[in-house]
């Protein structure tokens, strides 16, 4: 075996050890960002993620035109609050408990979770930013998803964003407790934003989330986003078509 093969080898299995040790702790079929277990064989590689490869309203999408539109005002009711930040073998998310909400339309969700991405995974007329970070939200009573994605881009200082880039765990599996922080700190100061209906990006796919993609990013600093990138270098499912879907946009 020629020594770059051997190499690949040793990276394939420790790969491989260390996904499975987080496949145990969640659920489902092992999948990746890169190769045979990358997006491009997530439908294939389990009944439960075919909608991955057979749906029709996917996401990410690339975001070029959208329509303007009376579309709800979102009403965010984040607490200051302290959370567990934890390295889940695909990103960095950090689980937030009970208290925090936003109310669209009449209708409440709670925020569940966020976590990043990097490059983003949403494009705007085609570039991407260098991270995105998703807030996920979900009803009580039937279970639909709301997830405001935030772009990133690398400026000055965004002391929270530092704060969190601090306690990133490294290695898979790993978790931390951060202390209270301010979630909103992570939001741009005005709340413009794209919406569709789309999917889960990671694998089950399931398409069950009203997105909302905030036209402005927040500025953090590029020290920040390369903490994330030494950890997730590329956690992005690429964009899938948009079909006959509609993006609207605020006024
Ligand atoms: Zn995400």
């Amino acid at each position: 075996m020629k020594r770059r093969d051997l190499m690949r080898g040793f990276i394939a299995l420790g790969g491989c050890a260390v996904c499975a040790g987080v496949a145990k702790a969640s659920e489902g079929v092992h999948w990746e960002y890169n190769g045979e277990h990358g997006p491009d064989h997530w439908g294939k590689m389990d009944k439960a993620y075919e909608v991955c490869s057979m749906g029709g309203q996917q996401s990410p999408i690339n975001i070029t035109s959208a329509i303007k539109a009376e579309v709800a005002p979102m009403s965010i009711s984040w607490k200051k609050s302290a959370a567990k930040i934890v390295n889940n073998g695909h990103t960095i998310q950090i689980n937030m408990p009970e208290g925090s909400s936003i109310t669209r339309d009449g209708k409440v969700y709670d925020l569940l979770q966020f976590h990043f991405h990097a490059p983003s995974e949403h494009l705007v007329d085609g570039k991407a930013y260098p991270m995105e970070v998703h807030f996920v939200h979900k009803n009580k009573k039937d279970g639909d998803l709301a997830v405001l994605g935030v772009f990133i881009a690398p400026d000055k200082k965004n002391d929270t964003m530092a704060m969190l880039a601090k306690n990133f765990p490294k290695a898979a599996g790993a978790e931390a407790t951060l202390e209270a922080f301010t979630p909103r700190d992570l939001l741009p100061a005005g709340l413009e934003y794209w919406t569709y209906e789309g999917s889960l990006t990671t694998p089950p796919c399931s398409e069950v989330v009203t997105w909302m993609v905030a036209r402005k990013p927040i500025k953090v600093a590029k020290a920040s986003i390369d903490a994330f990138t030494a950890i997730y270098a590329n956690n992005a499912r690429p964009v899938t078509p948009l079909n006959r879907r509609l993006v609207l946009m605020s006024k």
